[in-house]
């Protein structure tokens, strides 16, 4: 196998072409076979439904080479779900979910020389989606739909080591409302969170953290990631009808109750910032982005999680245990991993 001259260790969170991706149409009521092609581009027609009534939705996972020589897949099950749960939110026909696993299969394997090596820290990204792609003008779901998936590899996270960043929370934008899409991973939530996220960007942070749209009373999401605290021994995690019910989220609740943690998920008011000993944000692409400290720029104060830059040790544990897991390092005893064979 002829690896691709890449500096592994120095890749960004980017696209970079790889050999082939995965294609799937759905027509007369039945999702056909998968197919390989070396196309990055598509043809679609200009009253797709994608194009104008935001019929997309897409998931994140990735693989990771082990010291072992294994490649690992970590809990693609989950994702293959909640594509189905976002397709039902916006009315998308769902995609199987053993043809979603033989998809992710079939585009590490065929791309198997973009796998990033263990040593680099870096891993190879799979972005699996669906839109909607028949000519419609009506608002109405479209008839047709394309599923995709193409892998990318993405350099480690944390280049300079695991370490906090500040955030800003602001109550001039929502990302989500109550019982709206807030719970679909779909494009047009990432389109309505772009200013905000600009916004923080300029003025130095490195996310924006939200409040619930309707009250402005408790912890939503922080930017695209979900949001947990650390009280003593208990991790602690917002509950509410516009949160992105996140994979990476839910492993960390199951590690932390096997770590002998109490585990709550229940709505978190603004105030109890203060309590909390620990933050972060979590999702795919960090595993657990370490909140430094939030700053509340319409009443002008600060929670503070972190004064040395260092994440607090609860964070620092469970990432490392996550990690571990999904690099073969430590037993798989969730059953967490599928092996790339
Ligand atoms: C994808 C996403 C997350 C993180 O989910 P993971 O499954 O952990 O990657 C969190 N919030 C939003 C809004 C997302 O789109």
């Amino acid at each position: 196998m002829e690896r691709p001259n890449i500096d592994w260790s120095n890749l960004s969170f980017g696209y970079m072409p790889t050999d082939v991706n995965v294609r799937c149409t759905y027509k007369d009521g039945a999702w056909g076979e998968l197919r390989l092609t070396t196309d990055a581009n598509i043809s679609l027609h200009m009253a797709a439904t994608c194009l104008h009534y935001g019929q997309e939705a897409f998931e994140g996972l990735k693989a990771f080479m082990g010291q072992d020589g294994k490649i690992r897949l970590f809990r693609l099950d989950e994702n293959a779900k909640r594509l189905q749960s976002s397709s039902r939110g916006i009315m998308m026909a769902e995609f199987p979910e053993d043809k979603f696993r033989e998809a992710c299969l079939l585009a590490v394997k065929e791309n198997l020389r973009f796998v990033p090596p263990f040593e680099s820290g870096a891993s190879l990204y799979l972005r699996p989606l669906i839109i909607g792609t028949s000519p419609q003008v009506g608002v109405k779901p479209a008839a047709e739909y394309e599923f995709i998936l193409f892998v990318t590899p993405v350099g480690p996270y944390f280049k300079g080591g695991f370490k906090t960043t500040p955030f800003v929370l602001m109550r001039e934008y929502d990302r989500a409302a109550p019982f709206g899409t807030g719970v679909y991973k779909v494009g047009g939530n990432y389109a309505a969170s772009l200013r905000a996220g600009e916004r923080a960007h300029e003025l130095g942070y490195s996310n924006i953290f939200y409040l619930d749209a309707k009250e402005k009373k408790y912890i939503d999401e922080c930017g695209a990631a979900n949001f947990f605290g650390i009280k003593g021994n208990t991790y602690i995690t917002p509950k509410s009808t516009s949160i992105l019910p996140s994979i990476t989220n839910k492993s960390l609740m199951e590690l932390a109750a096997d770590m002998g943690m109490t585990v709550e998920r229940r709505p978190i008011a603004v105030e109890e910032l203060a309590e909390l000993d620990e933050a972060g944000a979590c999702g795919t692409a960090a595993v657990i982005s370490p909140i430094e400290r939030i700053d509340d720029y319409d009443e002008k104060k600060s929670y503070v999680f972190s004064k040395d830059g260092k994440p607090g040790p609860i964070s620092e544990k469970l990432y490392n245990r996550l990690r571990a897991i999904q690099y073969g390092l430590e037993e798989d005893k969730f059953g967490w991993i599928t092996i790339v064979e």
